[in-house]
C-alpha cells in the first residue's frame, strides 16, 4: 500500500471510530475496571472488562472524553479484545506497543494485529502515540488490578 493510500485509509477508520464508536457504554457487571489519563492531551477513559471463569474476555467496553484518535483505538481495541483471552489480549498489546513506537513494520513482521495495523506511522507524531495507547495501558492496568493509569 503507499504511504497516501495508508494515510487515507487511517483518516477514514479513525473518523468512522469516533463518530460511532463501538462499545461505548459502562458495563455494570464489569469485573475489571481501570481508569486511564493522558494529561498531556486530556483525554481520560475508563475501560470495563468482564473476564469469564475461563479466562476469556467475554464482554468489553469504555467511556470517557477525549480526543478523536483515543475515541477511536479505544473503540477499535474493544472490537479486537472481545472474545479473546487474557493471554491474546496481551500480545495484542505487546504488538500494539511495538506497532505505534515504529518497533513492528505491519508490512514486514509476523503480527495478528488485523485492522489495528492502520496506526502504523502515528510514531512519527510522538504525542500522538500516547492518545492511541491509552486505552491499552488501562485494559492491561485492569487485568493487574492497577486502578488509574496514566502516561506521564
Ligand atoms: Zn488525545
Amino acid at each position: 500500500m503507499s504511504y497516501d493510500s495508508r494515510t487515507e485509509l487511517y483518516q477514514q477508520v479513525i473518523l468512522e471510530h469516533n463518530k460511532n464508536p463501538r462499545n461505548y457504554r459502562k458495563l455494570e457487571h464489569a469485573n475489571h475496571t481501570s481508569e486511564g489519563y493522558n494529561p498531556l492531551c486530556g483525554d481520560h477513559l475508563t475501560v470495563y472488562l468482564h473476564v469469564n471463569k475461563d479466562d476469556i474476555i467475554d464482554d468489553i467496553t469504555f467511556e470517557g472524553d477525549g480526543c478523536a484518535i483515543s475515541r477511536a483505538s479505544s473503540s477499535m481495541m474493544t472490537v479486537a479484545l472481545k472474545g479473546k483471552t487474557i493471554k491474546e489480549a496481551k500480545e495484542l498489546f505487546r504488538q500494539f506497543h511495538l506497532l505505534v513506537t515504529g518497533e513492528l513494520n505491519p508490512e514486514k513482521d509476523a503480527h495478528t494485529l488485523g485492522k489495528l495495523s492502520v496506526f502504523s506511522g502515528i510514531w512519527h507524531f510522538p504525542a500522538r502515540v500516547k492518545c492511541a495507547s491509552l486505552a491499552w495501558h488501562t485494559m492491561n492496568g485492569s487485568l493487574e488490578n492497577v486502578k488509574t493509569v496514566s502516561t506521564e
